[in-house]
């Protein structure tokens, strides 16, 4: 047993009400915002990033049920009315969001939201939806994980020769490509994963791969009870892009949905940020404030990870709790109950 695990199953222990009981008299009330991004049953030949999988459909089904039995499920359209009324956070409350815009949120996750009558809040990637296209992480993970050649080498945009025999599995020399990746500018990533596709031999033809939901799912889950938030148009690696394609992809992504679903869209959960310097993320995050704030958002999740306290809330900078598809029940209610111990 690991430490984490042997902290989750002590803190599990103690019933979730006392634990909520003690934060309020302390800190007053708070809100737990959830972040999952794929819901799967992995066989073992899955081809994309395993590390995107948050849980398989028995493991979701028995997290909803603890969060039906102890917290109020709300989306952030619900927050904003209750605040608007009361003026302040509903008591008890979580909202389950999701990334990407993955298919199996519509085939796996929303069936089971809809059994235990808990709404969601999924933040899609606009110019994914209703298309054949492969993130970039997908795209590098298929590549380690379905190579037949063992190493390769590229000059471009970077020197790196790669032996996938020197990784303990496929998975973690996937990992580190999307690690080295995230240090590259948004553009010459696309190159990497280019050069290093040709020099493994693999070619990837996202057309065999329906990956992401499609417009008719989402207005069907919108109809259903889904806020259908927004989360970029193309996903690139959020601070390693210039000024105005950031601009593009947060205000337009907005649009397009809106266009889609005819209905407001309030929300936007920040993709993902590349591997930058402290200082430049200060910088970086207050740009993507302020962008999230101009273009007509009342919500907007950012990479703090933590609760979200009523006494120092910002709905621009909102922290999530991130759900791992190797949290075991006692780390999943440990995450929720105390998320400053578990946070990575
Ligand atoms: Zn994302």
């Amino acid at each position: 047993m690991t430490k984490r695990h042997a902290l989750g199953h002590l803190l599990a222990a103690i019933p979730p009400g006392m634990t909520r009981s003690l934060r309020l008299a302390h800190r007053g009330r708070y809100l737990t915002v959830l972040c999952y991004h794929r819901i799967l049953e992995r066989g073992a030949d899955f081809p994309f990033d395993d590390d995107l999988v948050s849980a398989s459909p028995a493991q979701f089904e028995s997290e909803l049920r603890f969060i039906a039995r102890h917290w109020r499920t709300i989306d952030f359209r619900m927050l904003r009315d209750h605040v608007a009324r009361e003026g302040r956070f509903p008591d008890r409350s979580l909202i389950i969001t999701f990334d990407d815009g993955y298919l199996d949120n519509y085939e796996v996750a929303y069936p089971l939201l809809r059994k235990y009558d808990l709404p969601a809040v999924m933040f899609v990637t606009a110019g994914y939806m209703g298309k054949r296209r492969l993130f970039w992480w997908d795209r590098l993970a298929y590549v380690a994980k379905t190579a037949s050649k063992r190493s390769a080498s590229i000059e471009e945009p970077i020197r790196l020769s790669i032996d996938l025999d020197s990784f303990p599995g496929r998975q973690d020399a996937a990992r580190h490509l999307i690690h080295t990746a995230k240090t590259l500018p948004d553009g010459d990533k696309e190159l990497f994963i280019r050069r290093l596709a040709a020099s493994f031999e693999v070619e990837i033809d996202e057309s065999r791969f329906a990956t992401t939901m499609g417009w008719s799912d989402l207005r069907e889950m919108s109809a259903g009870g889904i806020e259908i938030g927004a989360h970029s148009i193309s996903h690139p690696i959020f601070s390693n892009i210039d000024g105005d394609l950031l601009a593009h992809e947060v205000s337009q992504s907005k649009a397009v949905i809106e266009k889609e679903l005819g209905r407001e869209v309030i929300s936007f959960g920040s993709p993902g940020r590349g591997r930058i310097l402290d200082e430049e993320k200060e910088r970086f995050e207050k740009t993507l404030r302020d962008l999230v704030v101009s273009s007509g958002y009342s919500f907007s999740t950012m990479y703090q990870w933590g609760l979200v306290y009523e006494n120092e809330f910002d709905a621009f900078r909102i922290r999530r709790i991130g759900i791992e598809s190797y949290d075991t029940p006692p780390v999943f209610r440990a995450k929720l109950s105390y998320p400053e111990l578990m946070s990575y």
